[in-house]
């Protein structure tokens, strides 16, 4: 019986990166391997925001709980635009985007990504004191409609202004969507599409309400650099998690 076997899991995992650390530096890489930078884009409440002037949300949870199950250490965290999360990846920037990002085919062309770990849909947010309240996409015509840049609510509402719905010109980016719930409130725009967990979140707080659900059946997953063998450790990682608790723990924590 090897000395392996004898560990818990987590030693076990502890000795692997400590041990593919010591490759690194062999290697010359001059990166340390057993440290993860993770990356996020706050303003996207529950799953991350600042709160004076402080990261949390779920996924900055869940992230730190992953890496450190997976027997590596937390880095710095980055905080960019969503748009800059994955050059920032394949450049080096942060070795962990952890922002609710929907695992994409086209996504998955550039960047690895975990197993899946929070299913979601869209949803269209309104105005409480406008007059315009929307049963289905078909409703939108003609109207003036946001989302945040490189999201895939932007992608819902690029398929809005190819069958004709909604105008190129009416059509507003966001760098994220706090500035688009400003932009409701103040009566600029109609309507905003973004994931549906975020637009509850937003209702609660803001003068803001779901119109309606629309079913995508995404999946949000880490994304990691293609290259990055860690990510076997990290979905290892992640499953134990789901399996012992620690992530209904943080549902309840951020979503109840
Ligand atoms: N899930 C959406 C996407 O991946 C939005 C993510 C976000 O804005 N943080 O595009």
């Amino acid at each position: 019986m090897s000395a392996q076997t004898s560990l818990d899991r987590r030693s076990y995992l502890k000795a692997v990166g400590a041990a593919a650390a010591t490759t690194a530096i062999a290697g010359c890489t001059g990166e340390d391997d057993n440290v993860i930078n993770p990356g996020t884009a706050s303003g996207f409440p529950p799953f991350e925001f600042t709160e004076d002037g402080e990261l949390m949300g779920f996924d900055i949870d869940l992230a730190e709980a992953v890496i450190e199950r997976a027997g590596y250490e937390v880095g710095e965290w980055t905080d960019t635009e969503f748009d800059s999360l994955i050059p920032s990846l394949t450049e080096g920037n942060i070795d962990m985007a952890a922002a609710a990002m929907t695992i994409t085919d086209d996504r998955a062309e550039t960047i690895a990504f975990s197993d899946p770990y929070y299913e979601a849909d869209q949803a269209v947010l309104i105005s409480d004191d406008a007059d315009f309240e929307p049963e289905s996409l078909e409703e939108l015509a003609d109207r003036i409609v946001g989302a945040q840049s490189g999201t895939t609510g932007l992608d819902e509402l690029d398929a809005l202004v190819e069958d004709g719905t909604v105008d190129e010109d009416d059509t507003r980016q966001y760098e994220n969507y706090t500035l688009g719930v400003q932009d409701l409130e103040n009566g600029n725009v109609d309507a905003l599409i973004l994931d549906i967990p975020v637009a509850e979140n937003f209702a609660d707080s803001r003068a803001v309400s779901v119109a309606f659900r629309v079913e995508t059946g995404e999946e949000y997953g880490f994304g990691l650099r293609q290259d990055d063998d860690r990510l076997e450790d990290l979905n290892a990682a992640l499953e134990e998690i789901q399996d012992d608790g620690t992530y209904d723990d943080l549902v309840a924590e951020w979503f109840e």
